[in-house]
């Protein structure tokens, strides 16, 4: 009913994965078969490749993203890289809390809730992502975490802030294990996500946030997926790296 409020975003994941040179051919490869897209088409890649992907991608529809982004402005943070760095090369979006940053790194909802802040402040369209992990599912909290996770991760976000964030809904089971959430699960994690928006900025402004669902969104699955009410586009991890499976996902979301 709202869905037409909102912009559909395919954002691609390509996690740890491309070199430079790589990142060239694959971004012209990609080019033509995205060209005709009706939503939003983004690239999230590792920091080397940011500058061959920004060059790639010149006078194309496709965005470049990062796949993180640190809080501090500056200093003594080594391996990490600063909102104001990105946007110096011309990145446009940033994903934060990637359960995979999460899982591995640390990150924790404070943190990924102060990443979000400084990429929002330097004018990043931010792809948030949460999700709940199997045990969270089987415990039955699923809609508990997923409000949990939102709400922190948006502390001190303004509603016009609001505008850039995108909400990425990952369920971790279903993240490059090749087990989807059926449409209806990934439809139901996203409505959690727009209830638990609606709680702090109002049900208006919840109606207008980008919500993607995340988790072996593939070729074959994108279209039931994205036909859901409440599932606004999608951030692709492993099908971001094939052309044609990209694109078709991307021809999905522009129905
Ligand atoms: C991701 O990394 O955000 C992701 C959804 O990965 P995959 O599509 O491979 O499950």
């Amino acid at each position: 009913m709202n869905k037409s409020k909102r912009n559909a975003v395919i954002a691609g994941n390509w996690k740890m994965n491309n070199t430079p040179e790589q990142t060239t051919a694959l971004i012209n490869e990609m080019k033509p078969l995205v060209a005709n897209a009706d939503c939003d088409v983004v690239l999230c890649v590792p920091f080397v490749d940011i500058v061959a992907a920004v060059e790639a991608a010149k006078g194309s529809n496709i965005k470049i993203g990062a796949e993180n982004v640190h809080f501090e402005a500056k200093g003594a943070f080594t391996g990490e890289v600063s909102a104001e760095m990105l946007t110096a090369c011309n990145v446009e979006y940033v994903i934060t809390g990637h359960s995979e940053r999460r899982q591995y790194f640390g990150e924790t909802n404070e943190t990924v809730n102060l990443r979000s802040l400084a990429a929002l402040n330097a004018g990043l369209k931010t792809i948030i992502c949460v999700g709940e992990t199997l045990e969270q599912r089987k415990q039955g909290v699923t809609k508990e975490i997923l409000s949990m996770q939102t709400k922190i991760a948006l502390k001190d976000v303004t509603a016009e802030q609001l505008k850039n964030v995108i909400i990425a809904y990952e369920p971790v089971w279903a993240i490059g294990t090749g087990e989807t959430a059926t449409a209806e699960q990934a439809d139901e994690g996203n409505k959690f996500v727009r209830d638990a928006i609606a709680d702090v900025y109002g049900a208006d402004v919840a109606e207008t946030v980008t919500i993607q669902y995340g988790g072996s969104m593939n070729a074959g699955n994108a279209e039931e997926l994205l036909s859901k009410e409440n599932v606004d586009g999608g951030l692709i991890g492993g099908a971001s790296l094939k052309a044609k499976d990209f694109s078709i996902i991307v021809a999905a979301a522009s129905k």
